[in-house]
């Protein structure tokens, strides 16, 4: 066979030649926004053209600080085709993790969104090697007053740059992109994406029992692209001529539910928080025509098996289950219910649809104890799962004992502690430090706020080990009532509730209602600030 090099230029390339009608529909500040790929490409190479104009050499990394929208796929296969690295800035990070993340990239440009500019103005003064600011204001729109220097507008750029440009060869290894995923403890850590590892990804995402992404898809990331490259999709959704359809930045279920209605959506992909709160809305009666969707793509954190059943039940809507992380590009595994299991009973199916899902083809999988034994496929038994394969980090950016800590004998050791049932259907119990440790046994704080969820009064639930004289640890609800069950619902009623579910010594020993439960840049549950306000006695238990 060939040596044919995997790179995103064959993606690029497939879509020019192939899909110049198909539309791509972006949602900005103040307007909505439709043009073809035809036109995408035009500008893609134009755009490629100002960064050689920018001095943006071959490797160099080039920021985003953006929401979802058509720039950013500009951006999103002309720096990595251009040969430079994009390096997808996540806009909710503290400002001196921002100044962190692009000092530790050696960002040389960023660009930005005019919203987003007064973050970077806070930074400025930190930043060590960013040498140019691109502003993307719409087209006409007067740049904002800004302190950032030099700055440059996006529109004026490219209107000026010519709209020839030949995409170089590049080697398969070369570095694409990068991103910077949030740890517990220290900065964040960098992923250096090569052109074969996305080439690969996308392959794998695209395969029909994975994401199944088609070209009569119409594909909506809510996810943003800065999260792991909102999780592939929109490499996917180019290569394969699919409609996309960017959200900008209103997130509210409210503006998603009328775009899945009004673009006729088939495949959108968030956290699970955004498909809750869609939940809640079409509980409270909102009407919209959701007809078009094939099904929601959920991952990041674990889809509560309540919220999965009310959509398929209620509204006939499929939840499809996904699990990944930065590290794995992120796709490793995914929920498709084996042809056999389709009609079993449906408590059993809705089991099996709340766990994370299966391998994806292309990756390898074991899952270890804390003597590096692997534990049965028993969908009891508990231990850390390991992944290796031709899209998972081999080490973090610049971090060598970062790097060793997790990958160990050629496997990335996830810090995620699962069950692998006999079908090999994986559950994610917890991360390891969100496990709650009693008594020497543990508690999967995910599978407790899951059943809490299904209450019919809870509108969110997460569960923290609480330090406890005896015991080590303790499970501790964080509850948020939905709106009309507030004050009706007591601690006593949530934890009658749980009695017949979970064994005696999980019940958690307290509740407590919040308003919100506090999320994390990602829009995570955040555990770690909900163990800090309990520190600090700001949790009212008792
Ligand atoms: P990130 O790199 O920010 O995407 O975070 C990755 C982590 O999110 C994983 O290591 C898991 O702990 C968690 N995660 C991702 N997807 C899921 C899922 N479907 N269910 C439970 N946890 C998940």
């Amino acid at each position: 066979m060939m040596e044919y090099p995997l790179t995103l230029k064959n993606l690029l390339e497939r879509n020019r030649l192939l899909f110049s009608k198909k539309e791509v529909f972006s949602r900005l500040l103040a307007r909505d926004f439709r043009y073809t790929y035809g036109d995408y490409q035009k500008r893609v190479r134009r755009l490629a053209n100002v960064l050689k104009e920018l001095g943006v050499a071959p490797g160099d990394r080039v920021g985003t600080l953006a929401w979802n929208h058509h720039r950013h796929l500009e951006l999103y296969f002309a720096i990595p085709c251009s040969g430079a690295v994009m390096h997808t800035l996540n806009l909710r990070l503290f400002p001196e993790q921002l100044s962190y993340v692009i000092n530790h990239a050696e960002d040389k440009v960023i660009f930005a969104d005019p919203d987003l500019l007064p973050l970077l103005e806070r930074i400025a003064p930190d930043l060590k090697t960013v040498r140019h600011f691109v502003v993307m204001a719409d087209e006409g729109e007067q740049l904002p007053e800004t302190r950032l220097s030099p700055v440059h507008s996006y529109e004026e750029l490219l209107s000026r740059a010519p709209e020839e440009y030949d995409f170089p060869d590049l080697d398969e290894w070369s570095p694409a992109a990068m991103c910077y995923t949030t740890a517990t403890t220290g900065n964040p850590k960098g992923v250096v994406y090569t052109h074969r590892g996305l080439f690969l990804h996308s392959l794998a995402c695209a395969a029909a029992d994975m994401m199944g992404i088609r070209e009569e898809d119409v594909v909506m990331p809510v996810v943003p692209m800065f999260h792991a490259n909102a999780w592939g999709s929109p490499f996917v959704a180019v290569w394969m001529g699919s409609k996309l359809v960017l959200p900008g930045r209103r997130l509210d279920p409210g503006s998603l539910a009328g775009l899945i209605e009004q673009e006729r959506v088939t495949i959108t992909l968030g956290v699970p928080t955004i498909w809750l709160g869609l939940l809640q809305l079409l509980e409270g009666g909102a009407k919209y025509d959701l007809s078009s969707l094939c099904f929601l793509l959920v991952g990041g954190s674990a889809a509560p098996e309540g919220m999965i059943r009310s959509f398929r039940e209620k509204y006939g809507l499929y939840v499809q289950h996904a699990y990944g992380m930065t590290e794995t590009t992120p796709l490793a595994t995914l929920t498709r219910i084996k042809s056999y299991l389709k009609d079993a009973p449906a408590d059993r199916f809705y089991r099996v649809a709340a766990k994370q899902g299966v391998i994806a083809p292309g990756l390898e999988m074991k899952v270890v104890d804390e003597a590096g034994r692997e534990v049965p496929w028993d969908g009891k038994t508990m231990g850390e799962l390991c992944l290796r394969g031709p899209w998972i980090a081999k080490e973090y950016y610049r971090e060598p004992e970062r790097s060793a800590e997790a990958i160990r004998d050629g496997w990335l050791h996830t810090g995620d502690i699962v069950t692998v049932d006999e079908e090999g259907y994986i559950f994610i119990m917890d991360r390891s430090k969100d496990l709650v440790k009693s008594g020497g046994e543990w508690i999967s704080s995910v599978d407790l706020e899951n059943t809490i969820m299904a209450h019919p009064a809870v509108a969110e639930a997460t569960v923290i080990g609480i330090p406890h004289e005896k015991w080590q640890e303790r499970p501790l609800a964080c509850v948020v009532l939905k709106e009309a069950y507030k004050g009706k619902v007591s601690k006593e009623d949530i934890l009658d509730f749980l009695r017949d579910k979970v064994v005696r010594w999980w019940i958690p020993d307290d509740v407590v209602f919040l308003e919100a439960i506090p999320k994390t840049s990602v829009g995570k549950f955040n555990k770690k600030q909900l163990r800090q306000m309990y520190a600090e006695g700001k949790l009212a238990t008792g």
